[in-house]
């Protein structure tokens, strides 16, 4: 199974660690360097059965000036190529500014190219505060899957990785 994944998430919520937890698992190649003007390859995760291209979308939030603008409509067209959207948060208790501006934007998308939401550092809460996130996000109704994990500890992360499978 092969297939592309874009990933956004406002700056914080730890796609970096999360990349370095997959590096951890297994990784084949690794770049940094732009490969269109829209989008740069983050990494590729591979293993026996699968190739994973995560690319990273970080325009994806309501536009302030034109060159959130313009971000915006190149992050969208990228995004219409990818088979999976991960959307990255972390525990906070509410869904703040930055967060409602992509889920807005992701609404766009709802039933058009699946969503996965990860749920990043759970291992900052307790459990009741997690499955009030949970609930709050399920409300959205936008999300096929919503996975919590900590990227620092290496958790859900394996959960993840097959999770996306199922949409490749
Ligand atoms: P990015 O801006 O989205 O790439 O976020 P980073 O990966 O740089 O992480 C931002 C901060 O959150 C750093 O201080 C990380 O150590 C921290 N962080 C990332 N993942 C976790 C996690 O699973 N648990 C905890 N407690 N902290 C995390
Ligand atoms: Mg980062």
């Amino acid at each position: 199974k092969s297939g592309y994944v874009s990933v956004v998430g406002r700056p914080n919520v730890g796609k970096s660690t999360l990349l370095n937890a997959i590096i951890g698992e297994k990784i084949s190649a690794i770049s940094s360097k732009p490969q269109t003007t829209r989008q740069n390859i983050t990494f590729i995760h591979t293993d026996c059965n699968s190739q994973i291209i995560f690319l990273d979308t970080p325009g994806i939030q309501r536009p302030k000036n034109k060159l959130g603008e313009f971000m915006l409509t190149e992050s969208k067209e990228s995004i219409e190529d990818a088979d999976v959207i991960t959307y990255i948060v972390d525990t906070s208790k509410r869904i703040g500014k930055a967060e409602r501006s992509i889920i807005d934007i992701l609404k766009e998308y709802e039933g058009k190219i699946p969503i996965v939401l990860l749920i990043n550092k759970v291992d900052t809460i307790k459990k009741d505060e997690l499955l009030e996130i949970i609930s709050m996000y399920a409300k959205e109704e936008i999300f096929n899957e919503i996975i919590p994990i900590s990227a620092i500890k290496n958790d859900g992360i394996d959960i993840y990785l097959e999770t996306l499978k199922k949409y490749l």
